[in-house]
């Protein structure tokens, strides 16, 4: 006699197993192939004044907009908050909680001084125009070297 039971445990187990992988690729994923934006037009979760897309490589909702200063400060704070509560409740004496404790500093440090850099930065590089000038000719809604317009 089979023991659905266990047959139905497993199948759970892989579907989480599925869902880590999917999430996990999605994180890889730049949404680019050879130089070029794997993003088509899409409607679904639109929200008024952003730009939404899903990548055709792995699926991901994009939803592409102008962050204010506002948005940003409050995001980081938020997700810095949720990192501190996090390492306050974490036992550093037990080893998974150590490893982990680990990761939400770095998570941390690099939300705190790296992310509005790198943000920005992309900003400047979508708005400049200064790669692949030529196609700035046909475009649409696109930035300056075929990426879509978050300015
Ligand atoms: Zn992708």
């Amino acid at each position: 006699m089979s023991n659905i039971k266990k047959e139905v445990d497993q199948v759970s187990k892989q579907e989480r197993d599925l869902t880590k992988l999917r999430e996990s690729l999605k994180s890889a994923c730049t949404h680019t192939k050879k130089g070029e934006l794997t993003l088509v037009k899409s409607n679904r979760g639109g929200q008024e004044g952003s730009a939404n897309y899903i990548c055709k490589q792995c699926q991901k909702d994009i939803v592409i907009s102008r962050l204010s200063e506002a948005q940003i400060d409050e995001s980081i704070d938020i997700i810095d908050r949720m990192i501190d509560t996090i390492k306050i409740s974490a036992d550093p004496n037990r080893d998974d909680d150590e490893k982990m404790i680990k990761q939400m500093a770095k998570i941390q440090y690099r939300l705190r001084n790296e992310v509005r850099a790198f943000y920005n930065a992309s900003l400047k590089k979508n708005s400049g125009g200064n790669r692949n000038n030529r196609r700035n000719n046909n475009r649409d809604n696109t930035g300056g070297w075929n990426r879509p317009n978050v300015l």
